[in-house]
Protein backbone atom coordinates (compact mmCIF):
# COMPACT_ATOMS: atom_id res chain seq x y z
CA UNK A 1 0.00 0.00 0.00
CA UNK A 2 2.39 2.44 0.99
CA UNK A 3 4.52 1.54 -1.70
CA UNK A 4 1.56 1.92 -4.21
CA UNK A 5 1.29 5.71 -2.84
CA UNK A 6 4.81 6.69 -3.16
CA UNK A 7 4.80 5.92 -6.55
CA UNK A 8 1.51 7.91 -7.42
CA UNK A 9 3.95 10.79 -5.44
CA UNK A 10 7.08 10.37 -7.10
CA UNK A 11 6.07 7.58 -10.54
CA UNK A 12 9.25 5.92 -11.70
CA UNK A 13 11.04 6.66 -14.01
CA UNK A 14 13.50 4.53 -16.47
CA UNK A 15 17.16 4.97 -14.59
CA UNK A 16 18.59 5.34 -18.54
CA UNK A 17 16.34 7.36 -20.46
CA UNK A 18 14.02 9.26 -17.44
CA UNK A 19 10.67 7.58 -19.02
CA UNK A 20 8.45 7.63 -16.85
CA UNK A 21 6.90 4.05 -15.99
CA UNK A 22 4.03 1.80 -15.33
CA UNK A 23 3.19 2.16 -11.07
CA UNK A 24 4.25 -2.00 -10.93
CA UNK A 25 7.34 -1.55 -13.09
CA UNK A 26 10.16 -3.67 -10.94
CA UNK A 27 13.16 -2.87 -12.05
CA UNK A 28 13.06 1.10 -13.24
CA UNK A 29 14.23 0.17 -17.10
CA UNK A 30 12.04 0.96 -19.75
CA UNK A 31 11.51 -1.61 -22.23
CA UNK A 32 13.69 0.28 -25.17
CA UNK A 33 16.43 0.87 -22.89
CA UNK A 34 16.72 -3.20 -21.63
CA UNK A 35 17.50 -4.01 -24.76
CA UNK A 36 19.66 -1.64 -25.65
CA UNK A 37 22.19 -3.06 -22.21
CA UNK A 38 24.72 -4.96 -23.41
CA UNK A 39 24.37 -8.15 -21.80
CA UNK A 40 26.75 -11.00 -21.09
CA UNK A 41 26.14 -15.06 -21.44
CA UNK A 42 24.19 -16.62 -18.60
CA UNK A 43 27.44 -18.33 -17.35
CA UNK A 44 29.40 -18.56 -14.29
CA UNK A 45 33.12 -18.20 -15.31
CA UNK A 46 36.20 -19.98 -13.45
CA UNK A 47 38.97 -18.57 -13.87
CA UNK A 48 42.91 -20.00 -13.35
CA UNK A 49 45.32 -19.60 -10.64
CA UNK A 50 46.05 -16.03 -11.28
CA UNK A 51 43.03 -14.81 -9.52
CA UNK A 52 42.33 -15.29 -5.66
CA UNK A 53 38.84 -15.68 -6.60
CA UNK A 54 37.40 -18.89 -7.86
CA UNK A 55 34.41 -17.70 -10.24
CA UNK A 56 32.54 -14.81 -11.73
CA UNK A 57 29.26 -13.55 -12.44
CA UNK A 58 28.96 -10.07 -14.73
CA UNK A 59 25.62 -9.01 -15.92
CA UNK A 60 27.17 -6.98 -19.05
CA UNK A 61 29.71 -5.22 -20.57
CA UNK A 62 30.99 -2.00 -19.69
CA UNK A 63 30.15 -0.16 -22.54
CA UNK A 64 27.23 2.25 -24.00
CA UNK A 65 24.16 3.02 -21.71
CA UNK A 66 25.79 1.16 -18.99
CA UNK A 67 28.83 3.21 -18.49
CA UNK A 68 27.21 6.47 -17.83
CA UNK A 69 24.38 4.89 -15.59
CA UNK A 70 27.11 3.64 -13.52
CA UNK A 71 28.87 7.16 -13.80
CA UNK A 72 25.59 8.49 -12.21
CA UNK A 73 25.29 5.68 -9.97
CA UNK A 74 28.85 6.16 -8.32
CA UNK A 75 29.45 9.52 -8.72
CA UNK A 76 26.71 12.09 -9.07
CA UNK A 77 24.27 11.01 -6.13
CA UNK A 78 22.07 8.77 -8.35
CA UNK A 79 22.27 6.03 -5.21
CA UNK A 80 19.05 4.49 -6.03
CA UNK A 81 20.32 2.74 -9.22
CA UNK A 82 21.00 0.04 -6.71
CA UNK A 83 17.06 -1.51 -7.06
CA UNK A 84 18.08 -1.71 -10.82
CA UNK A 85 21.35 -3.12 -10.81
CA UNK A 86 20.59 -5.21 -7.53
CA UNK A 87 17.31 -6.34 -9.59
CA UNK A 88 19.43 -7.69 -12.92
CA UNK A 89 21.94 -9.23 -10.71
CA UNK A 90 20.04 -11.11 -8.25
CA UNK A 91 17.84 -12.15 -11.48
CA UNK A 92 21.43 -13.08 -12.94
CA UNK A 93 23.03 -15.54 -10.29
CA UNK A 94 19.70 -17.50 -9.97
CA UNK A 95 19.82 -17.79 -13.66
CA UNK A 96 23.34 -19.45 -13.81
CA UNK A 97 23.91 -20.70 -9.96
CA UNK A 98 21.13 -23.04 -10.38
CA UNK A 99 20.36 -23.44 -6.80
CA UNK A 100 24.04 -23.29 -5.67
CA UNK A 101 24.31 -22.06 -1.71
CA UNK A 102 26.05 -19.11 -0.81
CA UNK A 103 26.70 -18.73 2.95
CA UNK A 104 27.44 -14.50 3.01
CA UNK A 105 27.23 -11.70 0.81
CA UNK A 106 30.33 -8.84 1.37
CA UNK A 107 30.80 -5.96 -1.12
CA UNK A 108 34.32 -4.21 -1.89
CA UNK A 109 34.74 -1.45 0.88
CA UNK A 110 35.54 1.74 0.27
CA UNK A 111 38.00 3.44 2.24
CA UNK A 112 36.27 5.42 4.81
CA UNK A 113 37.25 9.18 4.17
CA UNK A 114 36.39 8.26 0.24
CA UNK A 115 33.21 6.44 1.93
CA UNK A 116 32.45 9.88 3.54
CA UNK A 117 32.47 11.99 1.03
CA UNK A 118 30.60 9.81 -1.39
CA UNK A 119 27.83 9.61 1.48
CA UNK A 120 27.65 5.72 0.12
CA UNK A 121 29.12 2.76 -0.74
CA UNK A 122 27.47 1.92 -4.05
CA UNK A 123 28.85 -1.94 -4.03
CA UNK A 124 27.18 -2.28 0.06
CA UNK A 125 24.32 -1.11 -1.49
CA UNK A 126 23.62 -3.56 -4.19
CA UNK A 127 24.92 -6.61 -1.97
CA UNK A 128 22.40 -5.25 0.80
CA UNK A 129 19.79 -5.61 -2.13
CA UNK A 130 21.22 -9.54 -3.39
CA UNK A 131 20.99 -10.28 0.51
CA UNK A 132 17.49 -9.77 0.69
CA UNK A 133 16.76 -10.69 -2.15
CA UNK A 134 18.47 -14.33 -2.62
CA UNK A 135 18.74 -14.87 1.60
CA UNK A 136 22.34 -14.51 2.04
CA UNK A 137 23.60 -13.05 4.72
CA UNK A 138 25.20 -9.67 4.19
CA UNK A 139 28.72 -9.36 6.43
CA UNK A 140 30.44 -6.73 4.49
CA UNK A 141 31.83 -5.81 7.73
CA UNK A 142 34.27 -9.17 7.81
CA UNK A 143 36.68 -6.89 5.49
CA UNK A 144 38.18 -3.41 5.72
CA UNK A 145 39.70 -1.13 3.38
CA UNK A 146 43.10 0.05 5.51
CA UNK A 147 44.93 1.75 2.49
CA UNK A 148 43.01 5.07 0.83
CA UNK A 149 44.60 3.61 -2.78
CA UNK A 150 43.83 6.04 -6.04
CA UNK A 151 40.83 5.69 -7.78
CA UNK A 152 41.69 2.47 -10.08
CA UNK A 153 40.88 3.28 -12.95
CA UNK A 154 42.92 6.25 -13.01
CA UNK A 155 45.90 4.53 -12.55
CA UNK A 156 48.18 3.45 -14.89
CA UNK A 157 47.94 -0.55 -15.81
CA UNK A 158 51.21 -1.14 -13.83
CA UNK A 159 50.73 0.76 -10.57
CA UNK A 160 47.39 -0.94 -10.31
CA UNK A 161 48.54 -3.97 -8.54
CA UNK A 162 50.89 -2.37 -6.08
CA UNK A 163 48.38 0.34 -5.39
CA UNK A 164 45.77 -2.27 -3.91
CA UNK A 165 48.16 -4.73 -2.29
CA UNK A 166 47.55 -4.94 1.39
CA UNK A 167 44.92 -2.41 0.78
CA UNK A 168 42.14 -4.85 2.66
CA UNK A 169 42.03 -6.51 6.04
CA UNK A 170 39.58 -9.45 7.21
CA UNK A 171 38.46 -9.21 10.31
CA UNK A 172 36.10 -11.98 12.13
CA UNK A 173 37.86 -14.79 10.85
CA UNK A 174 35.19 -17.22 12.34
CA UNK A 175 32.76 -16.13 10.11
CA UNK A 176 34.55 -16.35 7.00
CA UNK A 177 36.16 -19.68 7.74
CA UNK A 178 34.95 -22.34 5.29
CA UNK A 179 31.97 -19.67 3.62
CA UNK A 180 31.20 -19.66 0.42
CA UNK A 181 31.25 -15.89 -0.21
CA UNK A 182 30.02 -13.89 -3.06
CA UNK A 183 31.84 -10.12 -3.27
CA UNK A 184 29.82 -7.66 -5.08
CA UNK A 185 32.07 -5.06 -7.04
CA UNK A 186 30.38 -2.42 -9.32
CA UNK A 187 33.25 -2.63 -12.23
CA UNK A 188 35.40 -5.34 -13.48
CA UNK A 189 38.58 -3.91 -14.86
CA UNK A 190 42.00 -5.80 -13.92
CA UNK A 191 40.08 -7.76 -11.53
CA UNK A 192 43.57 -6.84 -8.42
CA UNK A 193 41.19 -5.09 -6.29
CA UNK A 194 38.56 -7.97 -6.26
CA UNK A 195 41.67 -10.68 -5.81
CA UNK A 196 43.34 -8.67 -3.42
CA UNK A 197 40.23 -8.94 -1.31
CA UNK A 198 39.68 -12.62 -2.03
CA UNK A 199 43.14 -13.14 -1.14
CA UNK A 200 42.88 -11.83 2.18
CA UNK A 201 39.58 -13.87 3.09
CA UNK A 202 41.27 -16.66 1.46
CA UNK A 203 44.34 -16.24 4.14
CA UNK A 204 41.11 -16.40 7.06
CA UNK A 205 39.60 -19.24 5.83
CA UNK A 206 37.10 -18.65 2.32
CA UNK A 207 36.02 -21.79 1.09
CA UNK A 208 35.12 -20.39 -2.24
CA UNK A 209 34.97 -16.99 -3.36
CA UNK A 210 32.54 -16.07 -6.40
CA UNK A 211 32.19 -11.99 -8.01
CA UNK A 212 29.93 -10.27 -8.86
CA UNK A 213 29.89 -7.18 -10.75
CA UNK A 214 27.78 -5.49 -13.08
CA UNK A 215 29.92 -4.76 -16.11
CA UNK A 216 33.43 -5.85 -17.20
CA UNK A 217 35.85 -4.18 -19.35
CA UNK A 218 36.30 -6.12 -22.39
CA UNK A 219 39.72 -7.50 -21.86
CA UNK A 220 38.72 -8.89 -18.40
CA UNK A 221 35.55 -11.53 -19.81
ZN1 LIG B 1 14.74 4.03 -20.86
Amino acid sequence: MLKQFINLLFPPKCVFCGELLAFNSKADICNLCLDKIPFLPDEIYKLGPAYSFDSVICLCEYTGIIKDAIKRFKFHNKSHYYRTFGRLLSDKIKKVTRGQKFDIIISVPLHKERQISRGYNQSYLISSFISKELKIKEKSYCITRVKNTNVQSLTKKEGRYLNVKDAFKARYPKEIEGKSIIIVDDILTTGNTLSECSRVLKESGAKDITVVAIASGKKFI
